[in-house]
């Protein structure tokens, strides 16, 4: 089943099975145990153990054989590995031991789960990513449903005029942790859908996130035409006619590629309105078994639950009658409902007319909804409320359930030491538990405190060998050398902003005073750099003129190399980002972040948040644990701009910045590690995925089955 078996010796013949697993990415032993394989493979791969087996030599496989400390830890992490699969023991079995034969079946568009399987653009990616993984700790009855792109997202480049460029690779199979599915006699297994006339076929891939099976499909196969092939291509590229025919694939064929694999989930989990069609896939079961459509739509209703993301109304899919017609054409006479019917169960009233909404479709044929934080629930029953005119804005039945990142992910290394050596070794295994992180308390300043220098070092010697790495491949000229970040220096004050460049986020917020903020920056005593990072979705040219904006100031003589830019943040880079860097900083235009989870990640590593109060923030700020970007609200941009930018600076020039030099004699600066202290405190537990899984588990799953 898995490929490379022969190759391997017998003392160490799992570690296919391993490399296959991305257990291994959240289990700091069996990364260790990778790196000592074979280090600089181990570099050159970018961390990517499957793509090492395949080009290991013999000599290094033998060499490990014969190395007595590298088979302790080999044996030492598969006795972890085969105890962590065994489900007996976890959180759901011990909660719910009545229902572990149900299944729920979690559908996205996108996952982050590692750097090797780019199938992920951002913060949805890395939520469903961090889900599925803490479904894995906790033992949930879980599968994961939807694509993958043999090219990705695409990989970002700033070329010296700024204006990002994106550049696609092809990802090879045989280098990435997937597995192909096959029938029973080793043909691959593929799921059909008719796509406006056409069959489009896609084949199936297992990816094995802990004990989760994530199932992808794929459309590049022999079967379909070159423009069905391409369906799954990429992640959000194309127009919205591409965009219906992959959210058709995802709801339609996902549902079908489940009943291929002999899975009847009792519950589905809509991650965005994207996978909604499988709510008429599951209404068309019902209905070809013989049962009405309003008793089938009842069902389906029982056992499903929708995760709306965004506020914003471009975050939306719609489609014109006239695209779902042509798509849809007969199904609703399957339904047994009249076209008018069908197309009303989308149907809303944009700003061009009437359209067929995903959002609205889902909220209506859910049985449950719920926002990603409590003001982005807030936000939402107001937004949707005409779907349930009768209802009032309180009434209106979205809830929420903040989003949390997956803490073995996030957290590094050296934190991770810290936590494990002050908490108890098991922290991990309690940490979504508020009092045991109270014995933060016992860590001296001066410990803490250099944990995060070292962790700013490593990111800025990141950031070099990043940049020294396309210099020597002759990929950058000297500026994007400047760029880079290569003149930051690890003794100051240093901001880090990286997410998707979107306008709402207003990543030149900062800039809006030059002068007052080239004080700062330029001060001899007590001066302040910014790293920023971030892609702007390829057909978002204002998007993209903010990256160019913000690459100009990083280019700027007067700026002194104060200001830097990474190119292509991902995954990895985003480790070191939230780890490394002092104070991380959110400016979105209120209340536009629905959540936002890489603050979370930073305050997790101790690097506390200067944000606007919006999304997960109105909810983690305490007053001790990092600094509110808040007072007034405006209706113009403008005033509202000119008003967070004051803000900020006198937040920077009359807090942050004297918290940050005000140095002892052993030159910590006490002050500033209490506040770290505080955010890790306050934020870790709260905020992490293991609080949010088994927040969807009782408030929504445990419905979703039938169970409440
Ligand atoms: C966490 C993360 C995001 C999401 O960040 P937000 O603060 O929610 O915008 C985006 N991209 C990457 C690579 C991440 O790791």
């Amino acid at each position: 089943m898995i490929p490379l078996d022969e190759k391997i010796p017998e003392k160490i013949n799992r570690l296919p099975e391993l490399a296959y697993n991305l257990w291994w990415s959240w289990t700091p032993e069996a990364r260790e145990l990778f790196r000592r394989l074979d280090y600089p493979l181990w570099r050159r791969t970018q961390h990517n153990p499957v793509q090492m087996l395949q080009e290991i030599s013999g000599e290094e496989l033998e060499r490990a054989v014969k190395d007595a400390a590298f088979i302790r830890q080999y044996n030492k992490v598969m006795l972890m590995y085969d105890e962590e699969m065994r489900n007996g023991r976890s959180w759901f079995h011990t909660e719910f031991p009545d229902v572990t034969d149900k299944t729920i079946a979690y559908f996205s568009f996108e996952f982050g789960l590692h750097n090797s399987l780019p199938i992920y653009s951002g913060g949805l990616g890395i939520l469903s990513g961090d889900h599925a993984k803490e479904a894995s700790d906790l033992g949930l009855p879980f599968v994961g449903i939807g694509f993958m792109y043999p090219q990705g997202y695409f990989r970002q480049r700033l070329p010296s005029h700024g204006w990002q460029e994106a550049v696609y690779q092809q990802l090879d199979p045989n280098q990435a942790p997937i597995q192909a599915m096959t029938t029973p006699d080793g043909q691959p297994l593929k799921i059909s859908v008719n796509l406006a006339g056409r069959l489009v076929y896609a084949r199936i891939w297992r990816v094995q996130v802990g004990r989760i099976p994530l199932y992808l499909m794929d459309t590049d196969v022999d079967d379909n035409d070159p423009w069905d092939r391409e369906l799954s291509a990429r992640l959000y590229s194309g127009d919205s006619e591409m965009r219906i025919r992959q959210e058709i694939m995802l709801g339609i064929g996902g549902v079908r590629a489940l009943r291929a694999l002999g899975i009847n989930p009792s519950a589905f989990h809509m991650n965005e309105g994207h996978s909604g069609f499988l709510l008429l896939e599951c209404i068309r079961e019902y209905v070809a078994q013989g049962m009405s459509f309003q008793a089938a739509a009842e069902k389906v209703k029982a056992h499903t639950i929708f995760t709306t993301h965004t506020p914003v109304p471009a975050g939306h899919d719609t489609f014109s009658f006239h695209m779902v017609e042509n798509y849809f054409n007969g199904l609703w006479d399957e339904l047994g409902i009249s076209r008018e019917a069908f197309l009303g169960l989308g149907g809303h009233e944009e700003e061009w007319g009437m359209a067929f909404n995903m959002t609205v479709m889902a909220l209506r044929m859910a049985g449950q909804s719920n926002g990603v934080s409590k003001l982005h629930g807030e936000v939402s029953r107001r937004m949707w409320q005409e779907v349930w005119p009768l209802k009032s804005v309180d009434d209106v039945p979205i809830c929420s359930i903040t989003n949390g990142v997956h803490v073995p992910t996030w957290v590094s290394g050296e934190m991770g030491d810290v936590f494990s050596k002050y908490l108890g070794p098991d922290w991990l295994a309690r940490h979504d538990d508020p009092t045991l992180w109270q014995k933060l308390a016992d860590i001296p300043d001066s410990e803490l405190w250099d944990v995060h220098l070292d962790l700013k070092r490593k990111l800025m010697s990141f950031l070099r060998e990043h940049v020294r790495r396309r210099w020597i491949d002759g990929r950058n000229d000297p500026t994007q050398v400047l760029t880079g970040g290569t003149m930051l220096d690890p003794e100051s004050l240093t901001i880090g902003f990286a997410r998707r460049f979107a306008t709402y986020k207003r990543a030149n917020l900062i800039f809006r005073d030059f002068d007052r903020l080239k004080t700062m920056l330029l001060d001899i005593h007590r001066p302040v750099q910014i790293v920023f990072a971030g892609k702007a979705h390829p057909a978002d040219d204002p998007g993209k003129a903010l990256i160019q904006q913000i690459y100009n100031m990083a280019k700027h003589n007067q700026l002194g190399g104060r200001i830097a830019f990474i190119e292509d943040y991902d995954m990895h880079m985003a480790r070191y980002l939230v780890q490394g860097v002092d104070v991380w900083l959110n400016t979105p235009r209120r209340p536009r972040e629905a959540s936002g989870t890489s603050g979370m990640k930073a305050t997790l590593n101790g690097v506390p948040n200067m944000s606007i109060m919006d999304g997960w923030w109105v909810e983690g700020y305490n007053g001790a644990n990092g600094w509110a970007i808040n007072g007034a609200e405006f209706d113009s941009h403008d005033e509202q701009d000119e008003y967070d930018a004051q803000v900020i600076y006198r937040l920077l020039e009359e807090e942050i910045v004297p918290l940050y030099y005000n140095r002892d004699r052993d030159d910590v600066p006490r002050g500033w590690v209490e506040v770290m202290r505080e955010a890790i405190r306050s934020n870790a537990p709260q905020f992490s995925m293991r609080r949010m899984v088994k927040e969807y588990t009782t408030e929504m799953y445990l419905k979703g089955m039938g169970l409440k």
